[in-house]
Formats: C-alpha cells, sequence, structure tokens
C-alpha cells in the first residue's frame, strides 16, 4: 500500500516553546541546558505526534535552534574567515553566526522562497575548506532511536546550499569540494542508523540553466551512490519541476523523487511518464503545507489514484507539498474562531490525520465512502457556505469594467490641481506614517485586551497619542501630516480585524525568523467593508491641524500577501475583493475632507512568483489591484504609496503602471543608487520620495549627510518632482532617535531649498 512521509515538521512548539527558551537564554546568556531541553522536548513530541497518527517516513534533522540553512552551514564548516575561530561546539558561538557579537555582523537574513520563514545567507568564500560536523543529524537521529521511533534525516542538498549562499562568482564550481563532505556525512547517517535521507533541493524546481542542471546531474551520483543501501528522497517543493527536467532526474534514477503537486499539479502527468521505467518511487506532495485549509480529499486521491495506477501502490507515498514549517500548530485548538469556519482550518496536527486518511483510503478496497465522509462535509460546507459567496461582492467585482482602473484625469492635470490645492513648498518634507510604538501604546492595547481598560478610557489615549504626534510635527516643520498610527498593532491585522471574510486565530503562530514568530490572518470568505475603518481617525488628527493630513491605509497586494489566503478561487480574485474595500475607505476619506490618502504596498515585490514564466500575470493583476484601489479618486486628491525594499529594476514599468500620484521607497542605504531605476531606460514619471534617513537603525544621520543624499537625488531626479522623507514607517524607533533625526531632515530639506540648483 501506498505509504505516508512529512517533509518537515514545526519547531517552535504548540504554544511557541522553542521561542521563549531561545529569548530567555539570549537575555541571561545562561540556561543552555534548559534551552537544550526544550529543544530535545519538542522533538520528542513532534515524532510522537507523527508516529501516533500513523505517519510511515517521519522527519528528523529538521529541527533548528534558529535555521535549518545555518545549521547546514555549521556542520558543513562554511564559516566565513570574518568570524574569526569559532567553537562548532559551542552553541554561543553558532548564535554569533545568527545574531552578531560584538565585533561581527551576523549572516545577512533573506527570505527563504516565497514563504514568510527567512534564513541565513551563507557567505561563502573562495577555496574555502569544508569539514564536517555531523552532530546536527545525528544527535536527533538517537534521541528518535532512543524513543524507539525510526525517522528519516532532512538535509539541505549540496545545489541548494550553494545557490542560496553568496560570495562565489561561480557557486557550483564549488561542487566538486563539497560533494566528498556530503558523501562523508550520509555515511555517518547511515552508520547512525538511518537507511533513508531526505535530499531537499527546493532550487532544483526554480528556472535552472542547462550548466546548472548538468553540475546537478554530475554530482548527485555520488550522493546516490555513497552508502550501500541508504536510500536518497531528492525533494523539490514550492515549484513545479519542467518535463525536461524531470526526464533529467528520473535518468539519475532516485530511490524517491517529491513533488510539489499543490503549487503545480501539471508535473504530475510527465513525471509518471518519466518515471515509468526508473525505480524511483514518487512522494505525492498533494496536502498544502503552505497554507491552513482542510484539504479536499477526493481532489488528492484523484492524485493519488493515477499514481498508484501509472507506477503501482509500492511506489506511491503520500506527503505534505512542503515542510510543514509554515503552518501553525494545531486548529482545533481556535475556538475563538466561528464554528462554522474552523472545521474548514487544518494546521500540522490536522494535517497529519489528513495524510493516515488518504494513505487509508488509497489502500485496495477501501471503504472510501465511510473514510472520507467527515473531509467531504468540510469541502462542502465551505463551498456553499454565505462566508464564501456573498452575492453583494461577487456583483460587484463581476460588474467591473476597464475605466473602474483609470483614474479620472492624467497625472500632469492631476499634478496641477493636486498643487494648487495643497500649495506645498518645494521638496515637500513627509513621513510614512507610524511613529514610535512606546511601551506606554502597547501597555494600552494590552490593557483594553485584558479589560483594565474600557474602550473609551483606550480611545481617550490614543486621542492624546495623536495630539503629540501632531504637535511634535508641527513643531518641528513637517510640511504634509501624518496621525502616527498609534491604534495600529500590526497593520494587515488592523484591517482584518474591520473586513468582513477574515478570521484570526489566537495561536497560529510560524516561525519567521530565529525566535520571530508572526500570526497572520485567516482569508477565508468574501472580503467586504461593513464601515469605515480609518476615517474617525482621521478626522480627529486633521482637526489638530492646518496642514494636510494623509489618510493612511494598507494596500490590497499587501493585505493578500502576508494572510493565509484562501485557495477555493485564484488569488487575484481575492485580491480584487479586498481593492473594493480599500476603494470604499479610499472614497470616505476623501468624502471627509483628505486631501492625501497613501495606500502601502509593501509586499507588492515579494508576491512575485518564483518562476519567471508567472511574473507577468502576477503583476498585471497585482497592479490592476493597487489601481482599482485608488482610481475613483478625485483629481485633486493625490495618492501616495509606499513600498520599503529598494530592488527596483526589473519592476520599474509596473511602478509606473501602478499610477500612485506620489511614491516613497527606501533609498539611504543605498546612497540613491536604487533611483538609478527611475531614471535608466523608461524613467519615472510622476512625484517621489526617495528615504532619506535609514530607519531600521538607531542612529540620527546629520543634516550634513541628508543634504548629501538630497543632492544625489535631486541630481538622478529633478527638484520639481522630489519628496523629503524616511525611508519606512518610525514605529520601531524611539522618540529620542525620531525627534533630533526629523529635524535635521527638515533641516536638510530648508537648505537644500536655499541652495541655488544642483552644484
Ligand atoms: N504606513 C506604514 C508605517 O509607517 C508603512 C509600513 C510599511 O510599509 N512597512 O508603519
Ligand atoms: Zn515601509
Amino acid at each position: 500500500m501506498p505509504r505516508s512521509a512529512v517533509l518537515g515538521l514545526p519547531r517552535i512548539g504548540p504554544d511557541r516553546e522553542l521561542k521563549f527558551a531561545l529569548e530567555a537564554y539570549w537575555a541571561a546568556g545562561t540556561g543552555e541546558t534548559e534551552l537544550l531541553e526544550t529543544a530535545r522536548a519538542l522533538r520528542a513530541a513532534n515524532w510522537k505526534r507523527a508516529a501516533a497518527a500513523g505517519i510511515d517516513v517521519i522527519p528528523c534533522g529538521d529541527f533548528s535552534l534558529y535555521d535549518h540553512v545555518l545549521d547546514t552551514a555549521w556542520a558543513l564548516g562554511a564559516i566565513p574567515s570574518r568570524f574569526g575561530a569559532l567553537d562548532r561546539r559551542s552553541l554561543a558561538d553558532y548564535f554569533v553566526l545568527a545574531r552578531g557579537g560584538d565585533e561581527h555582523r551576523p549572516l545577512e537574513m533573506t527570505k527563504w522562497f516565497d514563504t514568510n520563514y527567512h534564513y541565513l545567507v551563507p557567505e561563502l568564500e573562495p577555496g574555502m575548506e569544508f569539514d564536517l560536523r555531523a552532530d546536527h543529524w545525528t544527535g536527533p537521529l538517537a534521541e528518535a532511536t532512543e524513543l524507539g521511533i525510526a525517522v528519516r534525516p532532512v538535509v539541505l542538498g549540496p545545489l541548494s546550499f550553494l545557490l542560496l549562499s553568496k560570495g562565489l562568482d561561480r557557486p557550483l564550481d564549488a561542487l566538486d569540494d563539497l560533494v566528498p563532505v556530503y558523501v562523508q556525512l550520509l555515511a555517518e547517517l547511515a552508520a547512525a542508523g538511518a537507511t533513508e535521507v531526505q535530499v531537499d533541493e527546493p532550487c532544483l524546481a526554480l528556472d535552472r540553466t542547462a550548466a546548472e542542471l548538468a553540475a546537478f546531474a554530475k554530482a548527485w551520483p555520488a550522493l546516490a551512490e555513497a552508502v550501500d543501501g541508504l536510500d536518497l528522497c531528492l525533494a523539490t517543493y514550492f515549484a513545479g519541476l519542467d518535463p525536461e527536467v524531470l526526464g533529467q532526474v528520473a535518468a539519475l534514477a532516485p530511490a524517491e523523487l517529491h513533488l510539489d503537486l499543490v503549487r503545480a499539479p501539471g508535473q504530475l502527468a510527465p513525471a509518471l511518464t518519466a518515471l515509468a521505467d526508473a525505480p524511483t518511487r514518487l512522494s505525492l506532495g498533494v496536502i498544502d503545507g503552505r497554507n491552513v485549509w482542510a484539504a479536499d480529499a477526493d481532489l488528492a486521491l484523484d492524485r493519488i489514484d493515477t499514481a498508484v495506477a501509472a507506477l503501482g501502490e509500492e511506489r506511491v507515498t503520500i506527503a505534505p507539498s512542503c515542510s510543514l514549517l509554515h503552518v501553525p500548530h494545531e486548529a482545533a485548538r481556535e475556538d475563538g474562531i466561528d464554528p462554522e469556519v474552523r472545521p474548514w482550518l487544518a494546521f500540522c496536527v490536522e494535517k497529519l490525520v489528513e495524510l493516515e486518511v488518504l494513505r487509508r483510503a488509497a489502500t485496495p478496497d477501501a471503504d472510501r465512502d465511510v473514510l472520507l465522509s467527515a473531509a467531504r462535509a468540510i469541502t462542502s460546507s465551505r463551498r456553499t457556505s454565505s462566508h464564501t459567496n456573498d452575492p453583494a461582492v461577487r456583483e460587484r467585482a463581476g460588474a467591473l469594467a476597464a475605466g473602474d482602473y483609470e483614474r479620472p484625469a492624467p497625472f500632469p492635470e492631476r499634478r496641477a490641481r493636486q498643487a494648487e490645492r495643497l500649495g506645498l513648498p518645494e521638496l515637500p518634507t513627509t513621513t510614512i506614517g507610524s511613529y514610535p510604538q512606546t511601551d506606554a501604546i502597547r501597555a494600552a492595547r494590552r490593557d483594553l485586551r485584558e479589560g483594565r481598560l474600557d474602550p473609551a478610557a483606550y480611545e481617550d489615549f490614543i486621542r492624546s497619542q495623536v495630539d503629540e504626534v501632531v504637535a511634535f510635527q508641527e513643531e518641528v516643520g513637517l510640511d504634509v501630516l501624518v496621525h502616527g498610527e498609534p491604534e495600529r498593532n500590526d497593520m494587515v491585522e488592523y484591517f482584518g480585524q474591520q473586513l468582513a471574510g477574515f478570521a484570526f486565530s489566537a495561536n497560529g503562530w510560524v516561525q519567521s525568523y530565529g525566535s520571530r514568530c508572526v500570526k497572520p490572518p485567516i482569508l477565508f470568505g468574501d472580503v467586504s467593508r461593513p464601515a469605515a475603518m480609518t476615517v474617525d481617525w482621521w478626522r480627529y488628527a486633521q482637526s489638530r491641524t492646518e496642514k494636510p493630513m494623509k489618510g493612511m491605509l494598507t494596500g490590497p497586494v499587501t493585505i493578500l500577501q502576508w494572510s493565509f489566503v484562501r485557495d477555493d478561487q485564484p488569488r487575484a480574485e481575492t485580491c480584487t475583493q479586498i481593492a473594493l474595500a480599500i476603494q470604499d475607505e479610499v472614497l470616505d476619506l476623501e468624502a471627509a475632507g483628505a486631501a492625501i490618502v497613501q495606500v502601502d504596498e509593501a509586499a507588492l515585490r515579494e508576491g512575485l512568483p518564483l518562476r519567471a514564466a508567472a511574473r507577468d500575470d502576477y503583476v498585471r493583476w497585482a497592479v490592476d489591484c493597487f489601481r482599482l484601489a485608488t482610481a475613483p479618486a478625485r483629481a485633486e486628491t493625490q495618492i501616495h504609496t509606499h513600498m520599503c525594499y529598494s530592488e527596483f529594476n526589473e519592476m520599474i514599468e509596473h511602478i509606473i503602471r501602478l499610477d500612485a500620484d506620489v511614491l516613497s521607497i527606501e533609498a539611504s542605504r543605498s546612497g540613491m543608487e536604487v533611483l538609478d531605476a527611475f531614471v535608466d531606460g523608461v524613467s519615472y514619471p510622476n512625484e517621489i520620495g526617495p528615504g532619506v534617513y535609514d530607519i531600521h537603525s538607531p542612529r540620527v544621520p546629520s543634516v550634513g549627510e541628508i543634504e548629501e543624499l538630497l543632492e544625489l537625488a535631486e541630481r538622478r531626479i529633478g527638484r520639481e518632482r522630489l519628496w523629503v522623507n524616511p525611508d519606512c514607517g518610525l514605529k520601531t524607533r524611539r522618540w529620542e532617535e525620531v525627534r533630533p533625526a526629523l529635524a535635521n531632515m527638515v533641516a536638510a530639506a530648508n537648505r537644500r531649498r536655499a541652495a541655488i540648483g544642483v552644484a
């Protein structure tokens, strides 16, 4: 019969035990034993849970105290020389790579493919000598053996390890040096009792050159032949293998190949063809490891049946699409979620149960109607619910026409009318929205939540915060003010809580990096806006000043991107619904008198699909959704947008198509070089505020250095279209830093205004 497998399990624990143990250890510098004990207990609990659920293949070595890419670098001895001599048995030294030390900047961190998990980027050096320490895997292997649970070690493969690293011009040239170290690792794992090893090669599923594929094909046999009788499962996920790649992989005849059939169901048919005559077992990633929805069991079984028919049941494994690291622990605990919606959810614990149901249903002569009845009831409840089918929302989205995506006048005309209405000076100064989230603000929020503060008293408190932020901005001389966002904790949560179609878990945490976890809103239904969300606060803030007060909204793509999104319709459709809800808010702000509305799209770029072929479609609908949210604003209403990153090179034409009147971006750390993307080739026509103050650092920039950045920006963009603002919101900074930094920013703008043109 087919077997079931899990590629990886959540690390942080049902109640974020790992987070608290790590933070206690870091804070005190002691408690190593407690931390290691917590980690050991979490691993054991994971294995026992999976074993109790009946899972046949259970992972080990996927657990990490910080990050599995860091673990791999640490185990391989890929430690950059700038860290000097580190003791690889020392936990404290391990954390130096992750978090930095007195004299060391940590390894850079970046997003793990298109997830919200971040890994540490290994820094390789030419001629680096690798040197194996396998205890990251052999330790847990021994623990599991002690518990009587058979496990399969999970290793990040050499191709992906090298491609995810930086520092080498031709990273795959290092395969020759690295493969022997992997061979040694596999030998040690076999010696420690492993009979199978999962070799993760997610990079194989991205756009790969023929040379890269050839390098992989050359490296693989050495791994596969490392130990007689040790089976390797080549695991890919997050995207699909192209038919040619499937052919090449089949020729390598791995013992098992895992495919992500949730993200890329189209690869099943070519995979079955390619593997027809290979000995390879196919692992079908049919349960979504990236999302929180109960599986459509019949759809999954269709795929399983197809594979069993082609390969035979002994050559089929049933699995989640990828590691379950990216889903929270257990949905059943979420008793705060609408009882109609909660059964639609499957976190890790529920997905383990689903796997077992599928495995049983896939056995010959299984009574599927009995086995699947619960799953089918959930699928049908979700499909027919009024939450997922709001006729008013559907009618409105269905009636959209091309004109709904167009501002009422072209930019030059809007610009003239806005200039007349606003009367701003040259180089207008503003901020991105948030001001410091102080302890007092956090305490007030907590007191409100826990009932120590009544809503009226909380609102009084927030009003006092707005008063302070407005008074400060007046005093320091900013031109366009904001209310400071004291009432918002997480911006997506703030909007999600006021929109129909979103649910919030109490415990739905997933790891973002190290001990940091996020709890994304769950977008389960048709989205609409029952009532205005920000207008009262805007109106209050505007009443405290004569200067223009920006309305401050989060954009549809960002709300989509930072939520767990329903999977029963295309993301573009869901995003359109959000866009219409935001549009309602833009129009209400405008009607209340707002002359400027900012719609932040911090996550526009990170939504870019992993495979190039899918990107055009994404940017088309993502940009359309922003346009839809802002289009009906009158010509004299100035629409701002903000994006806090600085890689615009391939994006510029799409950024232009957003047609925001003013765009603020992160620019200070690149010394304004990011602006080159806005002037080379197709140049950006609208107004732009490149950040002149790096808000990621507590450092206060001097007037002189801001002035210099402004001058660099003027050279590139010209003074007429330039705004002056920080890189991003100020919520993570302290007032002691923000006050002088913004005073310096205004002073620098004044000096540039006084300067005659560009020197
Ligand atoms: N308006 C938001 C703020 O200032 C924007 C945050 C963001 O783009 N990440 O905090
Ligand atoms: Zn930002």
